[in-house]
């Protein structure tokens, strides 16, 4: 099926949405995205994804390009247009498409932003298989820049941290950086010991994440303590549980790390519990 998709202000087939060569995303990286969960046809914490935009886009120097309503409007049209049930919504804003490519930031007057926002189904998301056996992960060195608390589109070590992953025969890489666990290459990361949840606190060295912000405030639901700081591959190791969040993988339970499983090597309860927790009173709260 050809989707219909946004860009700048039209719907159109995915087909006829043609972007510039010149666009500064394309040449330098130089654009911002978000991505939001659809669940039953519904946008779990929109407003959050919302905010971090703004915040991202005014680190760099840019404007939101529209207000959160209309931001809405776009997010619910695309659901309806694409008929979408369960899947996400991926938003990416540049600094637009100069004439010439130059180091020099474009005038935004006369350069206006590139706005694209397209949707993804996946069916399972909610269900999904990986959250019922686990993930496992190793660790690799953080040598990214020092703005991760920007979502910019720069994702290429990331995405080569995946491929490390996978080299191993593993699912994902947490990154290091002197010594200590920052975060996925595109999700946070935790721990559980003793009832406790460990997880980095928030600086310029990681992104905010906001699936991050609904399970800390949802731990006491759990029944668990957080505490923010830094911590180990080693401490993470001799952890009771483990897991990462994001905005598509919600709570997923980590079973290994860099080859050493934690616990029984399956899901333990309270990253279950957690996930159930996390989709139950986001549900309830989507838009
Ligand atoms: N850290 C990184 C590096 C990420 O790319 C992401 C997801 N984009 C996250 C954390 C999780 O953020 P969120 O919960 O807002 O999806």
């Amino acid at each position: 099926m050809t989707r219909t998709v946004y860009l700048n202000g039209d719907y159109l087939p995915e087909t006829e949405a043609k972007v510039s060569i010149f666009d500064r995303a394309f040449l330098m990286a130089d654009g911002v995205y978000e991505v939001t969960s659809v669940l039953d046809s519904k946008l779990i914490d929109f407003d959050g994804h919302a905010k971090r935009l703004k915040r991202s886009l005014n680190a760099l120097h840019m404007d939101m390009p529209m207000t959160r309503d209309d931001l809405l409007g776009i997010h619910r049209e695309l659901v309806r247009a694409n008929d979408l049930e369960n899947g996400m919504i991926y938003l990416q804003i540049t600094r637009g498409a100069p004439g010439d490519r130059d180091f020099v930031f474009p005038d935004p007057e006369t350069c206006p932003q590139t706005v694209v926002l397209f949707t993804q189904s996946k069916p399972d998301l909610a269900d999904s298989p990986a959250a019922k056996k686990g993930i496992k992960v190793v660790s690799i060195d953080d040598i990214r820049w020092g703005r991760r608390d920007i979502k910019s589109v720069q994702l290429l070590y990331p995405s080569m941290g995946k491929m490390m992953a996978k080299a191993q025969g593993a699912d994902d890489a947490w990154m290091v950086e002197d010594g200590f666990v920052t975060e996925g290459t595109s999700n946070n990361a935790y721990f559980i010991k003793d009832n406790k949840i460990i997880t980095r606190g928030l600086s310029n060295d990681i992104l905010h994440g906001i699936t991050r912000a609904a399970v800390l405030r949802f731990a006491a639901e759990a029944q668990m303590d957080v505490e923010e700081r830094n911590f180990t591959i080693e401490e993470a190791q001799s952890a009771d549980e483990a897991f990462i969040t994001s905005a598509t993988t919600f709570v997923m339970p980590v079973v290994a790390i860099d080859g050493k499983a934690l616990g029984n090597g399956t899901p333990g309860p309270r990253a279950a519990r957690l996930r159930e927790i996390y989709l139950d009173e986001s549900c309830k709260a989507a838009i």
